[in-house]
């Protein structure tokens, strides 16, 4: 036991722990960081691969650390998750969209539809807070449907009673749902009856290789027919390539984003798209 015992101990080695120290101290910083200057969202069009047309955008939290620079998500997400500050983080995320989603729809004149992530940690923890998003947008008065929550397949496969309840309260209150890295979850496909979902975001793997006549194609093509017969509309991930966009288009995907089409954008940035789009 003994021998064990130093034997598991000498697996935690130096660069361990200065890797669970500096997590530490990702969280601590990230506690203190939530609400002020140091996050931003970015968002990236979604384009209609039919008329070109931009009325959707998903929403992407960047954190800029005074120290470190840029914390990419995929690091500071999995952080905000094992210390529940994801629900604080998360609530910022809605909030901010809303407010900007808002304030481009006067601005503008258009329907414009912003999606934002909503990670299982953070649905699972997140219990009454759609009582208070669904309150919020009615305070600001932006319609619910301009808000898409975009949640992966593995949330809606160990959907127990309560998670089901909560998504139903999302629907209730009518903020749309879009299924976020289709086709690389779990293989039920059940849930798609069971809730009502709006939009199926093909995962970038299946575009990454995208070519006429290949395995990704007929997995996108079946996807696209499987999702219109459920009448749920198709959002194709990580379009890198024109060649890509037009085999899409062509078979019949709706929506598009990649950086074909555009990269995420500061808002300004963004806001300066819709301004020269919206002459079209
Ligand atoms: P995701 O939701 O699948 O977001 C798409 C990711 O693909 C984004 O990375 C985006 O910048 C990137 N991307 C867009 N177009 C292309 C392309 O053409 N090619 C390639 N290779 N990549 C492309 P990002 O912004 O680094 O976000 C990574 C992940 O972090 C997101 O994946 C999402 O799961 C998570 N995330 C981002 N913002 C939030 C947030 O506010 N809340 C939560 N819970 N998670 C978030
Ligand atoms: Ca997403
Ligand atoms: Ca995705
Ligand atoms: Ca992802």
């Amino acid at each position: 036991a003994k021998a064990q015992g130093r034997n598991r101990f000498s697996h935690f080695t130096p660069s361990m722990q200065t890797a669970s120290q500096s997590r530490l101290r990702l969280a601590g910083d990230l506690r203190a960081a939530i609400g002020g200057p140091q996050f931003r969202l970015l968002y990236q069009p979604i384009v209609d691969l039919r008329t070109g047309a931009l009325r959707k955008a998903e929403a992407l939290l960047r954190w800029q650390h005074p120290a470190r620079g840029a914390v990419s998500p995929s690091e500071f997400i999995p952080v905000a998750e094992e210390t529940g500050l994801i629900v604080e983080l998360g609530d910022w995320v809605f909030r901010e969209t809303a407010r900007q989603v808002q304030a481009w729809q006067l601005r503008h004149g258009i329907d414009l539809e912003v999606s934002f992530n909503v990670s299982p940690v953070q649905f699972h923890r997140m219990d009454g807070l759609q009582a208070q998003w669904a309150r919020h947008l009615r305070e600001i008065g932006l319609p619910q449907r301009s808000l898409t929550l975009e949640i992966t397949e593995g949330l809606l496969l160990d959907a127990n009673q309560a998670v089901t309840e909560q998504l139903l309260k999302f629907r209730d209150a009518g903020l749309r749902v879009a299924i976020d890295d289709f086709g690389t979850g779990y293989s039920s496909l059940s849930y798609l009856k069971k809730f009502t979902i709006d939009y199926l975001k093909i995962d970038q793997s299946f575009v990454r290789n995208l070519s006429p006549d290949s395995e990704d194609m007929t997995l996108c093509e079946a996807i696209i027919a499987m999702a219109h017969k459920l009448g749920i509309q198709v959002i194709a991930e990580g379009v890198e390539s024109e060649a890509q966009q037009a085999l899409l288009a062509r078979a019949g995907c709706d929506f598009g984003q990649g950086y074909a089409l555009s990269r995420p954008l500061e808002a300004q940035a963004f806001d300066a798209l819709l301004a020269r789009r919206a002459e079209r």
